[in-house]
């Protein structure tokens, strides 16, 4: 269910509010994360944001999932050796702070400590 009050997320798809966008498909887009932890921290989001968190986009469309991994692996090996950490936060405790379903991509030369993002 959407809250009233659209998310961060959808304001920059609406370009309501500025963010630089990396890759933009139908149905995602992915914009430079605005506190990067890592040399690549990029935001994979799904345009809608019927889904608050991974675990219901998985059970709600499994396909959209699958192209935003798509697209992270994409980030990746645009922009660092392919390799890379895709990191869900899934709850206020698991340091999730915007209720939109995104993905983190981390990547390029990841210290042992960017377990988090
Ligand atoms: P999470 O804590 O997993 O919900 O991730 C939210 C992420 O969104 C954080 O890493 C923030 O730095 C990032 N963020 C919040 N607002 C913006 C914005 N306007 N543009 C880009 N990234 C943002």
């Amino acid at each position: 269910m959407s809250t009233a009050e659209p998310s961060v997320f959808s304001r920059i798809v609406a370009r309501e509010i500025p963010a630089t966008i990396v890759a933009e498909t139908e149905r995602l887009i992915a914009i430079e994360d605005i506190a990067p932890k890592a040399p690549v921290h990029v935001l994979v989001i799904p345009k809608t944001e019927a889904y608050a968190n991974v675990v219901e986009l998985a059970a709600g469309d499994p396909g959209l999932l699958a192209e935003l991994v798509a697209m992270a692996e994409g980030i990746a090996a645009d922009r660092a050796d392919g390799q890379f950490r895709l990191v869900f936060n899934t709850g206020e405790s698991a340091g999730q702070t915007v209720f939109h379903v995104h993905a983190h991509v981390l990547a390029g030369d990841l210290q042992e400590g960017t377990l988090a993002a």
